[in-house]
């Protein structure tokens, strides 16, 4: 307890929630999801107006707000890390046992970058600017899991 802080009429209660749930990932982010899972191939959504093409794909342009949900196209599975993090706990809702990189991969083709795990390398070493490519999961969960994670390439 903290010093100083009367805690003697405070009345507590212990809880444990579970939340199971389900959402729809939407039009763009279920094709994203599913041509990851069954063709084992990551794509993404241009923008023609802007030449900008986003990985993961979204609907609308975020610059010039036209509707791109249909401009689908090919990029890479082969990419660079433009940031990371090194992830030092465990928790149950992360991915994979720490210690390990979580890094935005700026896939090559595309303009945007997406989060995901590197491993192969030591922590320590990771870089900004390094080469990554998809290592995709031999078992499903059609999730962005199926994206196993990267490995260097
Ligand atoms: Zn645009």
């Amino acid at each position: 307890m903290k010093e100083g802080f009367d805690t003697t009429d405070c009345f507590l209660v212990d809880g444990k929630l579970a939340l199971p749930y389900t959402y729809f990932a939407g039009r763009v982010g279920s094709k994203f999801l599913t041509t990851i899972r069954d063709e084992k191939k990551i794509m993404g959504i241009k923008c023609n107006q802007c030449n900008k093409v986003f990985v993961p794909p979204r609907q609308t342009c975020d610059v010039c707000m036209e509707d791109i949900r249909d401009n689908w196209v090919d990029v890479q599975n082969t990419g660079e890390v433009t940031n990371f993090t090194v992830v030092r706990y465990d928790d149950k809702h992360l991915p994979k046992k720490a210690p390990y990189v979580l890094a935005m991969i700026k896939l090559e083709g595309a303009d945007t970058s997406i989060v995901h795990v590197v491993e192969g390398i030591d922590v320590d070493k990771a870089k900004i600017g390094m080469k990554v490519q998809a290592v995709f999961a031999e078992e499903t969960t059609s999730t962005l899991m199926d994206i196993d994670h990267f490995a260097p390439a």
